[in-house]
């Protein structure tokens, strides 16, 4: 187990980023919030990210951290009662959405029962991002234990580059979780993480499946985050924005038609567009052409007690010392403590974001 680093018993807002690079971020947007009391303020948090753990059973190259991954300890791993202790402050706080995230949250052998406690809190919205392959086995009890949407991640739909992007991943393996997936929960959001070069000329065909099924296909921009293996060299090569996405689906399928998103449950940063007589959605996730930090109401949890305030380059606390202050058993919560930390980290959030940080997007959740 990990020991406290301060007197206090956690980090003074001290950051574990190891390098500092500046981003070319494209269009920075106003720099002051527009809720009223502002993104640095807990009124303004309404989504906690946490990633159950850092391992996965795929090696994406954009995710994964480059020169081979080395996982935490299972020991230094937030455990179900400590995930109920932090998600139960958040929702005494009023966060009311929660999405479970990884690494690959499916590859955790008690990932119904964190889900099951964070349900037990009572009214909320629990969603869950991951890679689908384990879903024809886990889709069903996912839905009983209480999740309530899930968006599954896939860049090819073409057998051979999936498997090439993946690190081995089977493109039947994720059609299986896919169909799956869209028979519990009666629909289903993708995420593509839009890669030049790389998976690009595709675009058009994701889309397509948004004409075919009331499925919402995002488009994620690429994010040169930590020291994946994609953020190696010029990472701004990968680069697909936002407004190049919507260009090659319009090109293809006709003008898309902007959505109003306020009312969506997961209050996500998806730009939301409806397809022209298609039955689905396209959503646009512009983080690096048009930050949305202005309007970010997150914070993220790491599968190793570390809540972020950003998902690039912020700050961070480390909340294992006030989860490990007495036997590890306890269901006794330090609401203080947690009120400081949360305050803290809140307070560490961007202007805009433009570092890449230090961790790669696998241990910190997406
Ligand atoms: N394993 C699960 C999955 O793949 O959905 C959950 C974790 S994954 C880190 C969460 C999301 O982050 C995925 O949709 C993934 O495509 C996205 N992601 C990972 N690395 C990224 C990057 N460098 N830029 C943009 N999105 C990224
Ligand atoms: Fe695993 Fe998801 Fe990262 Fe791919 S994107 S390596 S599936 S955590």
């Amino acid at each position: 187990m990990r020991s406290s680093s301060s007197a206090t018993g956690y980090h003074q807002g001290v950051t574990t980023i190891d390098r500092r690079i500046p981003l070319n971020v494209l269009q920075t947007g106003p720099s002051r919030p527009v809720y009223a009391t502002g993104p640095r303020s807990l009124e303004s948090v309404r989504m906690l990210r946490i990633s159950v753990t850092d391992r996965c059973n795929l090696r994406c190259g954009y995710c994964m951290p480059k020169g081979g991954v080395s996982f935490q300890p299972k020991d230094d791993l937030l455990t179900p009662v400590d995930l109920a202790k932090i998600s139960g402050f958040a929702h005494r706080l009023g966060v009311r959405h929660f999405k479970i995230t990884g690494g690959e949250p499916t590859v955790r052998g008690d990932l119904l029962e964190i889900i099951q406690r964070i349900r037990a809190l009572g009214s909320s919205d629990i969603s869950m991002t991951s890679n689908g392959l384990q879903m024809p086995r886990l889709a069903a009890s996912l839905k009983e234990a209480g999740v309530d949407r899930v968006t599954l991640s896939v860049d090819s739909l073409r057998p051979d580059r999936y498997r090439d992007i993946t690190g081995g991943g089977r493109f039947d393996v994720f059609q299986k979780g896919l169909e799956a997936t869209a028979e519990i929960f009666g629909t289903v959001k993708l995420n593509v993480v839009v890669m030049r070069g790389v998976n690009d000329d595709e675009v058009a065909d994701f889309a397509g499946l948004a004409r075919e099924r009331d499925w919402t296909v995002r488009f994620i921009e690429f994010m040169p985050l930590g020291s994946s293996v994609l953020a190696d060299g010029d990472p701004d090569q990968y680069l697909v924005t936002a407004d190049e996405v919507t260009s090659s689906i319009e090109a293809v399928h006709g003008p898309l038609d902007p959505l109003d998103a306020s009312a969506d449950p997961g209050v996500g940063p998806a730009r939301l567009l409806a397809m022209p007589g298609g039955r689905g959605r396209i959503g646009l996730i512009h983080a690096m052409s048009r930050p949305f930090c202005e309007t970010c109401n997150r914070l993220r949890l790491t599968s190793s007690g570390i809540l972020r305030s950003c998902l690039f380059d912020g700050g961070e606390v480390d909340l294992m010392p006030i989860l490990r202050t007495g036997s590890d058993d306890s269901e006794i919560v330090d609401d203080r403590a947690f009120l400081e930390a949360f305050t803290r980290c809140t307070a560490m959030k961007p202007d805009v974001h433009g570092l890449r940080g230090g961790r790669a997007m696998s241990s910190i959740g997406g």
